[in-house]
């Protein structure tokens, strides 16, 4: 297989330091450099933890594409920072591939613009595990017989962006095939703020946040006599991997923008 050349940024980060380890395990995938906040003009495997790799560390995101021969940017970061890397990894002509959450509708929009604008691939995956993918694509298929959903997402409480970009992403499919309807009593009123969860088009999002978790969602539909609950559970991250991998292989065969793995699932 062709070597690719990687960029990843966010290396010390959870989801990062999961993907240095892919980056090793992979034949054919080369890390070239990464950008972080902390370390410029050290080296990966010189970082306490970090795997014995000879990626030079860049502080300045622009100073990395510039001097690093890349085929792909992979990100893990936050979601300002990502988006701007994003933007400036096709202002290079490297394809992004990004896992970080949290983008406005405006941010993919502007992706999205860009990507064509550069006729190159990216893709953008809330979330990077397989089942999660299923759980989304279960809910949608379930989301036209059962119009009224609730959604509960748990993430550990280090999380920045709330509701997570997987239940936004699961309620945007739902969008799609679910007719508009406002969910719960017509005079229903909240006596504390916030208690009936974020509003989407009329279904309802909520969000936990606990320390000890990493990623779980429910979705939950109910009709008359009847509950129908669709769930998955995340217990390590090396469970986004797959997924990774599975993205920064596509990327590079397509030249449009991609929203979801479940696109480059067959
Ligand atoms: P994390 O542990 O906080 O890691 C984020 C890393 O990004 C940290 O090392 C942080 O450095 C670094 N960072 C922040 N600003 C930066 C900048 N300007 N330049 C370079 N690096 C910067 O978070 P995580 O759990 O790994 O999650 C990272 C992102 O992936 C989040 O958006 C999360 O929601 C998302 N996520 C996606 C999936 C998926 O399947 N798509 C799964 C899990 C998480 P400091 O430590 O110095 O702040």
């Amino acid at each position: 297989m062709e070597q690719v050349k990687i960029i990843v940024a966010g290396p010390r980060g959870k989801m990062g330091t999961e993907a240095l380890k892919l980056m090793e395990e992979t034949e054919h995938f080369q890390l070239v450099a990464c950008i972080d906040r902390k370390h410029n003009g050290e080296y990966i495997k010189d970082i306490n933890g970090l795997p014995e790799l000879e990626a030079k560390i860049y502080t300045d995101a622009e100073e990395a594409l510039q001097s690093e021969d890349a085929d792909v940017l992979v990100d893990l970061t936050t979601p300002e920072t990502g988006f701007l890397h994003a933007k400036l990894a096709l202002e290079h002509n490297v394809r992004p591939v990004v896992g970080t959450t949290g983008f406005t509708a405006e941010q993919l929009a502007e992706l999205e613009r860009l990507s064509q604008e550069k006729d190159l691939g990216v893709v953008i995956a809330p979330n990077f595990a397989v089942g999660a993918v299923l759980m989304m694509q279960f809910a949608k298929w379930a989301a036209k017989y059962f119009p009224d959903v609730e959604i509960i997402e748990r993430h550990h409480d280090q999380k920045l962006d709330a509701p997570s970009g997987t239940a936004v992403k699961t309620a945007e499919l739902i969008q799609e095939v679910r007719e508009a309807k406002k969910q719960g009593h017509e005079k229903e009123q909240e006596t504390i703020e916030g208690a009936r969860g974020a509003d989407f088009d009329g279904m309802h999002i909520h969000s936990v946040r606990l320390p000890g978790l990493i990623a779980h969602q429910e979705v939950v539909f109910g009709a008359t006599g009847q509950t129908l609950t669709i769930k998955h559970d995340t217990y390590h991250r090396q469970s986004f991997m797959s997924g990774v991998k599975l993205a920064v292989d596509s990327v590079q065969k397509v030249n449009t923008f991609v929203y979801g793995l479940e696109n480059l699932l067959e």
